[in-house]
């Protein structure tokens, strides 16, 4: 467990208690459900797109604490971005939780999503933190089905 202490840093428990746009948003014009099946987590990701800008997304569902604050850090990371720019910070984020190369030394631009690159050395975890990305993806796509992780 002590090992464990570094990945749930203040900053996860507290968007794991506190999850930011975490409603269902009405006016969403792309929707997905995501379901990581290895821990249980679930999640549904709701996107406002307009002129290629996220204008608005949030999400509903329920997990762990680290799929419920990434999705919460995401939500507030990609909202006002362009969809370029959203897609650019999901690669960005997932060679963060899956290189220990980029995990060393994260991109500053991740800002806030720093706080997940203790997630590449728990690679069970890496489809906690991964799950929303996922789902925000599939959702632009306007895939209606789940996506599962495996
Ligand atoms: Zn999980």
């Amino acid at each position: 467990m002590t090992d464990l202490r570094e990945l749930y840093q203040e900053l996860i428990l507290d968007h794991n208690k506190r999850p930011r746009n975490r409603r269902k948003l009405e006016s969403a014009n792309r929707q997905c459900d995501g379901y990581n099946p290895l821990c249980g987590d679930r999640v549904t990701i709701f996107v406002k797109v307009k002129d290629d800008v996220v204008e608005d997304v949030s999400f509903e569902g329920s997990g762990c604490a680290i799929s419920t604050a990434s999705a919460s850090l995401m939500t507030e990371s990609i909202k006002g971005k362009s969809l370029a720019e959203a897609k650019a910070v999901f690669e960005r984020f997932h060679n963060m939780v899956t290189s220990e190369e980029s995990a060393k030394s994260p991109e500053s631009s991740l800002g806030k999503l720093q706080v997940f690159s203790g997630v590449v050395r728990y690679p069970a975890r890496v489809k906690c933190a991964t799950l929303a990305w996922h789902t925000f993806n599939a959702a632009l796509a306007s895939k209606i089905e789940t996506v599962s992780t495996e």
